[in-house]
């Protein structure tokens, strides 16, 4: 019945997974509407209201179109701004037309609109809402009829402002729970493909230039056995704040395995992320961690290639990490522009596209 959510992609992507909730939401409210309002356009055509019959027949077409473009299109027809603008002018003029009958249909629309748009523009459109009503109330019921249904339209708005509000930040928090790493706040792996397929993007269409640099702690196995687990764990956390330190806006900082991290730097080139990278490592190097722990650090820098995946670019960088490694550590190797095939992966390389 519901837009399909269950693909591979969603299931690796928390923000794909909640903007898929996001959009059941909307699917599940506009597909009860339209069915809730069918049987209302034959009673009130029988009863000679052509006008709100007419009116509901444009409820249910954008409820049908919203419902279509969702499943067929994946957009939300017009951000679901006829709702509100057909809710308000459907309810008024059924309650100053068939009275009480008509008021009872504004309760389930004012609560809907919190979750059919934005927390800012529900609110607006449900002041509007709750002002055009209390109007009408005034003119159709006695006063304190009036004063009833105001209220109560009133603070049914406010306690599904309230429960959409909380539900937005719980989605807002359980995305950057699965996808920031708990111990450094880093981004996990659960977006690394996606991001740096957008750099290729950026780079196929527009020719914008984007490169990564994959950083890895040296001999940090000897560092938990002496220092023990804790104090490690403190190097990582004080490590990403070092690292944060030299970054622009738009850099993005991965922690990919437990002791390597992944840079990716929009607009930069090959030679620049080198030099970033050299800083990094001699910035880990120059003081000590936690007064006395000495770290140094290996790295690699790739800036993408045109034509080429997220996962060979990738592992371009991961070839050169091992390269780094292998050539004494503590120091940055630069990516050849296409890959080298002879390079031995099964025989040290950080294995990074393996389990991504
Ligand atoms: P190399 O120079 O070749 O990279 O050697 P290494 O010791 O850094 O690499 P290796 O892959 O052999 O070991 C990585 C170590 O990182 C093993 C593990 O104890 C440690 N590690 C991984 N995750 C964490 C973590 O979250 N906290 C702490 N304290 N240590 C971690
Ligand atoms: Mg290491
Ligand atoms: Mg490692």
């Amino acid at each position: 019945m519901s837009p399909s959510l269950s693909t591979d992609k969603v299931a690796t992507n928390p923000t794909l997974a909640v903007l898929g909730f996001k959009r059941q939401i909307v699917y599940h409210l506009y597909f009860w509407s339209f069915i809730a309002v069918a049987p209302l356009i034959l009673v009130q055509w029988s009863h000679g209201n052509y006008l709100l019959s007419t009116l509901l027949i444009f409820f249910r077409t954008n409820a049908l179109l919203v419902i279509a473009f969702l499943r067929f299109r994946g957009t939300y027809f017009l951000k679901g701004r006829l709702f509100p603008l057909l809710a308000v002018i459907c309810a008024a003029y059924s309650t100053s037309i068939n009275g009480y009958a008509g008021l009872y249909w504004a309760y389930p629309a004012a609560t809907a609109v919190f979750f059919l748009l934005p927390l800012r523009e529900a609110t607006i459109s449900n002041i509007l809402f709750v002002t055009v009503m209390a109007m009408v109330s005034f003119l159709q019921f006695p006063e304190a009829d009036f004063w009833r249904i105001t209220f109560s339209l009133g603070l049914t708005c406010v306690f599904a402002m309230v429960f959409a509000w909380l539900v937005g930040r719980l989605q807002d928090e359980l995305t950057r729970l699965a996808t920031t790493d708990p111990l450094t706040g880093c981004l996990n792996r659960s977006q690394l493909a996606d991001i740096l397929n957008s750099q290729i993007q950026m780079r196929e269409r527009y020719e914008r230039v984007s490169s990564l640099i994959l950083l890895d702690l040296d001999y940090f196995k000897t560092i938990n056995d002496q220092w023990g687990h804790l104090a490690g764990d403190k190097v990582l956390t004080e490590l990403t704040m070092r690292i944060r330190r030299r970054l622009r806006e738009s850099d993005q900082l991965f922690r990919i395995g437990g002791e390597e991290f992944m840079l990716v730097l929009p607009e930069t080139r090959q030679r620049d992320a080198e030099t970033l990278a050299q800083e990094l490592l001699i910035c880990i190097s120059a003081r000590p961690f936690l007064d006395d722990i000495r770290v140094t650090a290996s790295a690699s820098a790739a800036e993408v290639v045109q034509g080429e995946t997220w996962s060979v670019w990738l592992n371009r960088a991961d070839q050169s990490l091992y390269q780094a490694k292998s050539r004494g550590r503590n120091q940055v190797v630069s990516a050849p522009r296409t890959a080298d095939t002879s390079s031995p992966m099964d025989d040290g390389g950080t294995d990074l596209i393996a389990d991504t």
